[in-house]
């Protein structure tokens, strides 16, 4: 019998479900109260087709999200969760053998540890870019570093991801840099040209 939900040998329909899910990823992103930078992550179980859990960058729950702490950079980076860890709280042991759809940052070392020891077999996500000053980058060329060794699967978000979806190029790079005093223009993957200095 034939498993109907896996993509083994059906790269377009995995495709076609990576760009659902990233769309997703996208549309949970702005649920973020963080005016910088707004972040989606969906974990799917894709042997039975399920969205385990969803989550946007936050703070924890009660916590007061004032934006005084919102807009005071060093506090915000102190209180705040990560997409990705509110996603792999809220599917407990569900995560393990999920994919992580994340949107809006590239995906970061600590970020990154998580993903693994929950047991997560894949990463779809923005690609990091080498030769950069980016704090991002740089913590993004490491997770994938430690995901290559562990084993799960990175597959970067194309460009014509973005276009399939009516993102705006540009605007889905809009993410900036806390630790950087100019915005990082994030790479989303193959197939693009020009990329933009920092
Ligand atoms: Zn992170």
């Amino acid at each position: 019998m034939t498993d109907i939900n896996t993509f083994e040998g059906r790269p377009e329909k995995q495709a076609k479900w990576d760009t659902r899910y990233i769309g997703l990823a996208h549309h949970i992103a702005q649920w973020s109260k963080d005016p910088r930078a707004k972040v989606g992550a969906v974990l799917v179980n894709q042997g039975q087709a399920r969205i385990v859990a969803t989550g946007f960058n936050g703070f924890p729950s009660n916590v007061e999200d004032s934006a005084a702490r919102l807009e005071h950079k060093a506090t915000k980076l102190r209180m705040i969760l990560h997409a990705e860890q509110n996603a792999l709280l809220n599917a407990g042991h569900g995560a393990r053998g999920c994919d992580a759809y994340v949107v809006g940052k590239p995906v970061c070392n600590v970020c990154a540890t998580l993903l693994i020891q929950s047991g997560v077999r894949r990463v779809i996500a923005a690609a990091p870019r080498r030769g950069t000053a980016s704090h991002w980058d740089e913590v993004g060329l490491l997770a994938i570093e430690m995901m290559r060794e562990a084993g799960v699967a990175f597959s970067p978000i194309s460009g014509e991801q973005l276009d399939a979806l009516g993102l705006n190029r540009d605007e889905a790079r809009r993410a900036e840099d806390p630790f950087a005093a100019h915005q990082a223009a994030f790479d989303f993957g193959h197939g693009e040209g020009g990329r933009a200095p920092d």
